[in-house]
């Protein structure tokens, strides 16, 4: 989303597209997420200060730092993967069994989508 505050508003969670691209899940991702939040919430109330361009900076800017990069990955993966049948699919995940595939994705942070 280019932007997840406004006057007074902080989105969180799902209504802010914290969700993994390729599985729809948005508990890991919009908990992360909260973390700024709730930092942010603390801060605004001690400074009063509810006005968009701050929380842009203090809440919007961070959560992104953190997982944009992950849900950019995640939707070009979800587009790749969304070119294939369910046949394709099952043929690839067999396939990498054999290549030793699944040792590597097994390294991988399935949610960050990182090694
Ligand atoms: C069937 C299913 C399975 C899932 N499985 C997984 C999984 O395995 N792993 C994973 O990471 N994610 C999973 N997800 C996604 C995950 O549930 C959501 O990403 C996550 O719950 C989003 O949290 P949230 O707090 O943003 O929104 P929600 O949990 O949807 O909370 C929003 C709350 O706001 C309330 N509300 C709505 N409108 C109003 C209103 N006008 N006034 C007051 N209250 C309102 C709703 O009742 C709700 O309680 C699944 C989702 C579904 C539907």
């Amino acid at each position: 989303m280019k932007n997840t505050v406004s006057n007074r508003i902080l989105l969180v969670g799902d209504s802010a597209c914290q969700v993994k691209p390729f599985s729809g899940g948005g508990i890991i991702y919009g908990l992360t997420a909260s973390e700024y939040c709730a930092t942010t919430c603390v801060k605004a109330l001690k400074e009063s200060r509810f006005d968009s361009n701050f929380l842009k900076k203090e809440y919007d800017k961070k959560w992104k730092e953190k997982l944009e990069k992950s849900i950019r990955r995640g939707l070009l993966y979800r587009k790749i993967l969304d070119k294939f049948s369910d046949k394709q699919l099952n043929f690839l995940f067999s396939s990498g069994k054999i290549l030793k595939l699944t040792r590597i994705l097994e390294s991988w942070d399935m949610d960050l989508l990182m090694d």
